[in-house]
């Protein structure tokens, strides 16, 4: 394998079975470039949350290999970031202590203090919550939550960064600016995204390319489709909705679904 094929994320026969035995992912092999967003697109129970969860390494065992640049994702030397549905804040630390406390986890030894708090400055600020610092979580919005989830996966400067349908709790204005605050985020610190979400419109604003789950047991169906989606990708945020290039993919993806899931 070349150099270049084996940048970003491998995913080569990963077979996930949880203790009743049913494979819920099977074979799955993938390759995704790194320093590109991955919208995750499958029916419930397809098995969205069990392939982030796998590369998370919250997972006992799977088969197959997760490689990230050549190096298996979990030796240590691949930073991996989670925003999970539920923000996973800790609602007995301040917004600033939220981050201080991944930082320190993420990279010990790493940064100094002044460092650090460079850092959850300039990531607050960036989500426009430099504000909230002093406060605790559960004296938050849920849009400010999630903002603060945000801007502690990306404080720690993640190779790799997971979603698991982050806005799907959100009012649909709070969602759209979150939409781009994620996709301004990532300009700025470019990971590795996968993003899981079951809204087709959300899919297609933010991935590059898009992973559609088969239905059901991945072990016995049809393997994922990648799509690529880089046309709509390079647009500006506000003119995405509205595009040609929007509404084929849409089409596209729609029909795929009538097809594939029912
Ligand atoms: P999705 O995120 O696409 O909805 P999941 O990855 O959550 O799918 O789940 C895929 C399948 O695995 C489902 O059939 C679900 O019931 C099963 N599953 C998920 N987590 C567990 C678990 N901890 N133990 C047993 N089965 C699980």
């Amino acid at each position: 394998m070349s150099s270049l094929e084996s940048n970003g994320l491998q995913i080569e026969d990963l077979q996930v079975s949880y203790s009743n035995g049913e494979p819920v992912l099977g074979k799955l092999n993938l390759s995704l470039p790194e320093f590109g967003i991955y919208t995750v697109l499958g029916p419930s129970g397809s098995g969205k949350s069990t392939l982030l969860r796998a590369i998370a390494g919250l997972l006992p065992g799977y088969g197959g290999k997760l490689l990230f640049n050549g190096r298996t994702v979990h030796d240590q030397h691949t930073l991996v970031g989670l925003v999970p549905q539920n923000y996973g804040l800790l609602p007995w630390k301040t917004v600033h202590d939220n981050i201080d406390i991944a930082l320190k986890i993420a990279r010990p030894g790493e940064a100094d203090k002044a460092a650090r708090e460079a850092q959850i400055e300039r990531w607050l600020t960036a989500m426009g919550i430099a504000g909230l610092s002093g406060r605790y979580p559960l004296s938050l919005s849920g849009g400010q939550q999630q903002r603060v989830a945000i801007a502690r996966a990306f404080a720690i400067q993640p190779a790799i960064l997971l979603l698991d349908e982050p806005f799907s709790a959100l009012d649909a204005m709070t969602r759209e600016g979150l939409q781009r605050l994620f996709l301004a985020g990532w300009q700025e610190h470019p990971a590795t995204a996968l993003f899981v979400t079951h809204d087709v419109e959300e899919a297609i604003l933010l991935g590059q390319r898009i992973l559609v789950m088969p239905a059901g047991k991945a072990g016995t169906a049809e393997a994922p489709e990648l799509l690529d989606n880089s046309a709509v990708f390079g647009m500006p945020y506000e003119d995405k909705r509205d595009s040609a290039e929007f509404m084929e993919r849409s089409r596209t993806i729609r029909r795929m679904m009538q097809e594939r899931w029912q």
